[in-house]
């Protein structure tokens, strides 16, 4: 396998294991949201003066409603959120550990050139498709496209367009 495929398995690699611990992240943000809504209405029914003033009670009911229907949504909510994240911890390590054999393998002066492309490009590699850089959408040179069928001779080839490294 080329220097290129190696760093682009990583770079791939790497991504996923960034998007589960986004996901991690937003799974506590969203179980944090509810406990803080069902809070708020119970400060607000607690602030409620006991009456029976036919509005006040009106104002009660409708508040205990949406207490009940939160209660019932944090309820649900945590029941999916213990799966979801038992099925993300258990991505995350592999992501890690797969993140970490590609490391291995990884060209330290390919590597260099990933984080220089990175300063301005969100994907700094691509693949190639139909002789077109899968970044841009614009065809390759044929100069170019000779030195990737020729794997860059153990050079890294860039898109002449946009800059991004081929794959
Ligand atoms: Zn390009």
């Amino acid at each position: 396998m080329s220097t290129a495929k190696q760093l682009y398995m990583w770079h791939q690699a790497s991504q996923a294991l960034a998007a589960s611990q986004r996901e991690m992240e937003w799974l506590g943000q969203e179980g944090h949201e509810l406990r803080e809504r069902i809070r708020e209405i119970s400060r607000k029914l607690d602030a409620l003066p006991e009456t029976a003033e036919p509005d006040r009670q009106i104002a009660r009911l409708l508040l205990e409603q949406e207490l009940w229907l939160a209660r019932q949504e944090a309820e649900r909510f945590s029941a999916s959120e213990e799966q979801r994240r038992q099925e993300l911890e258990l991505a995350v390590r592999e992501q890690q550990f797969r993140v970490w054999e590609w490391e291995q393998h990884l060209d330290q002066a390919l590597l260099a050139e990933y984080d220089r492309v990175r300063e301005t490009k969100e994907r700094p590699i691509v693949e190639v498709k139909n002789n077109t850089c899968m970044g841009c959408f614009l065809p390759l040179s044929l100069s170019n496209l000779a030195r990737w069928r020729k794997g860059g001779d153990g050079k890294v080839v860039l898109c002449d367009e946009c800059g991004r490294i081929l794959v």
